[in-house]
């Protein structure tokens, strides 16, 4: 690794914020040479990655995200963790806006020296940029960041790209989600390591209805075999905005950590988180490469027109576009 990268890495190890800021930028360009030094800098840092509890958060536009992660960053650092906070916003790179991070958002966490806080990237698909946000997470571990939280809204499959790369995933809801469970996504649900009726304060009465709601709904979830979940996750009430329950919350994710610790689990998570990131990885490059492989490109528009029309099967087209494929890439 050439002196400026090798400083840059030890920048990171540093706690230099500034460092930290360069290495994301070098992950998050698509020059090739950039991407060779960003691969070269993230392997002499994987030893010192791995130390932190990985959060993921997810919510709706409103449910009071960035009012509950500044309360929780705020209690944490007063006890002594680094926090980073990091988003994967799908519409950022659809629609060139951001629901998360384009207001100026926990203001009072964000210019603590114990914190740090990164906007969605926005490269192109879901993938790009779960893909980034991953590698960023392993920076902000370096950086001695004990307490990574992931933040994303409840569009889309961004939810399950982020309850992916962290070992729990929590969701927070409103008090009135009881009331309508069918807005709540079964999906989602089966995901939630743990569920916040986050606004209490706003309806006590609602809440506790909805806390009620949803973990009778998560039981029957949890009935049904979700391997996940030896137990069904736990709902609480809090509000971020008055810091109620944010101290339980933390009571909460720490006693998850220690039992999945205690029982092997969490290790198995990040292992197989791991191993699907290389497999991500290899088919989309693989995905990537066929269909831009001249003959392929050539016949495919054809091939999908025969299997619409049921005039070739599926698995027939198939197999001719991956003889086209590897007819000359063997
Ligand atoms: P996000 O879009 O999910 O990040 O939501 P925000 O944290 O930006 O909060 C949206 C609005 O709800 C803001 O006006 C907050 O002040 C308000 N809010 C957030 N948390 C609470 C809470 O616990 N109680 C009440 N009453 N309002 C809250």
């Amino acid at each position: 690794m050439p002196a400026t990268d090798q400083a840059l890495a030890d920048g990171v190890r540093r706690r230099d914020r500034r460092a930290l800021a360069k290495a994301i930028t070098l992950l998050e360009s698509t020059r090739a040479d950039h991407r060779a030094r960003a691969d070269a800098l993230l392997d002499a840092l994987l030893p010192h990655t791995g130390n932190a509890v990985r959060i993921g958060l997810s919510g709706v536009p409103g449910v009071g995200k960035s009012t509950f992660i500044e309360a929780l960053g705020l209690q944490l650092i007063a006890q002594g963790h680094r926090v980073a906070v990091l988003a994967v916003d799908p519409s950022s790179s659809v629609s060139g806006g951001s629901i998360l991070g384009d207001k100026t958002r926990m203001e009072q966490l964000s210019v603590r020296d114990e914190a740090f806080i990164r906007p969605s990237p926005a490269s192109g698909t879901l993938g790009g940029v779960a893909e980034k946000t991953r590698e960023v997470l392993l920076l902000c571990e370096a950086a001695g960041h004990d307490v990574v939280i992931v933040e994303t809204v409840g569009v889309g499959q961004s939810e399950t790209a982020v309850a992916g790369m962290t070992d729990l995933f929590v969701l927070l809801q409103l008090p009135n989600a009881g009331d309508d469970l069918q807005a709540i996504k079964k999906g989602v649900m089966e995901l939630a390591d743990l569920v916040v009726i986050n606004k209490a304060d706003l309806d006590p009465a609602a809440a506790t209805r909805a806390q009620a709601q949803i973990t009778s709904a998560l039981r029957v979830f949890g009935q049904q075999g979700n391997p996940a979940h030896g137990t069904a996750a736990p709902v609480m009430q809090a509000s971020g905005l008055k810091g109620e329950g944010v101290a339980a919350f933390w009571a909460l994710v720490m006693q998850h950590v220690e039992a999945r610790r205690a029982s092997g689990a969490f290790a198995l998570r990040r292992q197989r988180q791991a191993q699907d990131w290389l497999w991500d990885l290899v088919r989309n490059r693989l995905l990537a490469d066929f269909r831009a492989h001249p003959a392929v490109k050539r016949e495919l528009p054809a091939a999908l027109a025969e299997v619409s029309a049921a005039r070739s099967a599926p698995s027939v087209a198939a197999r001719r576009l991956l003889q086209l494929f590897e007819s000359n890439n063997s």
